[in-house]
């Protein structure tokens, strides 16, 4: 095995950390803007209610101001008749009376629909209000958690990048350009294990001086996949496969 190898191996952990401690922190921003646009339509909802109420609004003053002019008129009309003359002219008056009363009869109808469905609008602008409150508050707490997660998570991540220096200061230049190089090629995977003289990153078989090299433990040259171009590793270091035993040096003593 290449003495590299277990700071490789060290590194692409460290590595693989890294890499899903940013993905971590970068599924932040996200639930963030979800939440806002959660926020978003609920108070949408509080200004449509709040939309529909207005003209019902507007509609009862209306009918209101209507009420009150024929009640003033039947009251002038009421206080004219103690001055008419003749009799036509009262008749004529008690008619105008009782016209304005028949008007204010029919209006207070009106008044009644519409006393109902601005209590049913009110209604609506008050259980959207509670409903935005109450998103908002979740929210607040919610985001809070996620900011106080995500500092966690880059405390984390700034300990590992350290580690990550530290961890690639040991190793040469020229066999981090490959670990680097194989890393791009495969999405962070730099390293793959060769089992049964096979690759285990591609599945291809392995030539058999390349799969012997890699166990040989006076390896000095580091082996990469012909195919995909990861750097192999022996996966049982301790046990090199049979063949490379010597039967003289084991009886030596
Ligand atoms: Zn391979």
């Amino acid at each position: 095995m290449h003495p590299a190898i277990p700071l490789l191996l060290e590194l692409q952990k460290t590595d693989n950390e890294i890499a899903a401690l940013r993905a971590n922190l970068e599924a932040a921003p996200k639930r963030i803007r979800e939440n806002d646009a959660r926020l978003n339509g609920a108070r949408a909802a509080v200004a449509s209610a709040k939309e529909a109420l207005a003209p019902i609004v507007a509609t009862r003053k209306k009918t209101d101001f209507e009420v009150s002019e024929w009640r003033e008129r039947a009251k002038k009309f009421r206080a004219q008749t103690s001055a008419v003359k003749t009799n036509e002219a009262y008749k004529a008056l008690l008619h105008e009376i009782a016209n304005a009363e028949t008007e204010m009869g029919k209006l207070e109808d009106v008044q009644l629909e519409q006393m109902m469905s601005a209590e049913e609008a009110e209604k609506n602008v008050k259980a959207s209000e509670a409903a935005l409150r109450e998103s908002e508050q979740s929210i607040a707490a919610e985001r809070k958690e996620i900011e106080n997660h995500a500092r966690e998570v880059n405390r984390k991540m700034q300990a590992d990048i350290s580690l990550r220096e530290k961890i690639a200061a040991q190793i040469p230049e020229e066999i981090l350009n490959v670990y680097t190089r194989a890393g791009k090629r495969h999405h962070g995977v730099a390293l793959a294990a060769a089992v049964n003289e096979q690759c285990r990153g591609c599945g291809m078989r392995l030539l058999p001086h390349v799969y012997q090299e890699v166990y040989k433990p006076e390896n000095l040259e580091l082996q990469t996949c012909e195919t995909c171009g990861c750097i192999l590793y022996p996966a049982e270091p301790a046990a090199p496969p049979t063949s490379g035993t010597n039967p003289t040096t084991a009886s030596a003593s």
